[in-house]
Formats: C-alpha cells, structure tokens, sequence
C-alpha cells in the first residue's frame, strides 16, 4: 500500500515539474519584480509629497533617505551612477512618465493614489519642499 502513495507523490512531482509550474515560477518571478519596482514609485510619490520635513517620517523609515535621492536625482544624469536606487528609481520613473497603460499593475497603485488625494494640496507639499525639478515633476502636477 505504502509504494502506490508513494508512487502518487512521485507522480505528483513529475506533474509539478512540468511546464505549466515553470511558467507559473516565471510568473512568480515577475510578480516579485513588479511588487519591487510597485514599491519604489509608490515610496518616491510619497517622499516627494510628505511634509514630514526634517522630523522621523511615521509612514515609512526609507522616506529620509528618499528625499535626499529626490534632491540627488533632479540633477543627476549619470547612466552609471553609483549612488544606490538613483538609476533604478529614475528608471521607474521614467516608466511612470512615459506609461500610457491605464492597467499598468505597476503604475496603478500610484495613479489611484494621486487620484484620491486630490492634487491641490500636494502642489503646495511639493513647493514647500523646494525639490520641484523639472526632469522628475511627474507626480501631482497634472
Ligand atoms: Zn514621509
Ligand atoms: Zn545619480
Ligand atoms: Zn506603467
């Protein structure tokens, strides 16, 4: 009895390694890649919009960090830039930008947000921040 279970499970194995799974490995993968880059654009609208200036941000520890890569990334045009998240974060960005999709998975949690918070406020946010470059202005501005 116990050799047919365990033919079951082989069996089932064999099935799991078919190909179907490793499209759904592929898929997987992809999904993490889309959460991190989902992310890094929802965390940059929201350091370019926090007020939270010079204070501990209370929504997220990265929002710091996030603003001085704002200020490094409004003039920074190097491809090989060596200062961490610039490239990767100007190509989101850049994707933001440039994205017509309106069912972009990656674009859409931040256009939903920006659609909720009505842009009024945000305007005045960006200002009082003083980091409304005109190569990354792509967030609450329309
Ligand atoms: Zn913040
Ligand atoms: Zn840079
Ligand atoms: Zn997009």
């Amino acid at each position: 009895m116990n050799t047919s279970k365990d033919n079951c499970i082989s069996e089932f194995i064999t099935y799991m390694d078919d190909t179907p799974i490793k499209d759904q490995c592929f898929i997987i993968r992809s999904m993490k890649f889309l959460k991190h880059k989902q992310q890094r654009l929802l965390i940059l609208r929201h350091s370019y919009v926090c007020a939270y200036c010079n204070t501990i941000c209370p929504i997220t520890p990265h929002c710091h960090l996030m603003k001085q890569l704002w200020k490094h990334m409004n003039h920074c045009v190097n491809n090989e830039c060596s200062i961490p998240h610039c490239i990767s974060s100007r190509m989101v960005l850049m994707h933001f930008k440039r994205c017509t999709m309106r069912s972009c998975l990656i674009c859409r949690p931040v256009r939903y947000m920006i659609r909720q918070k009505n842009c009024t406020r945000n305007k005045q946010v960006v200002g009082m921040l003083g980091i409304k470059g005109h190569t990354f202005n792509a967030f609450g501005s329309e």
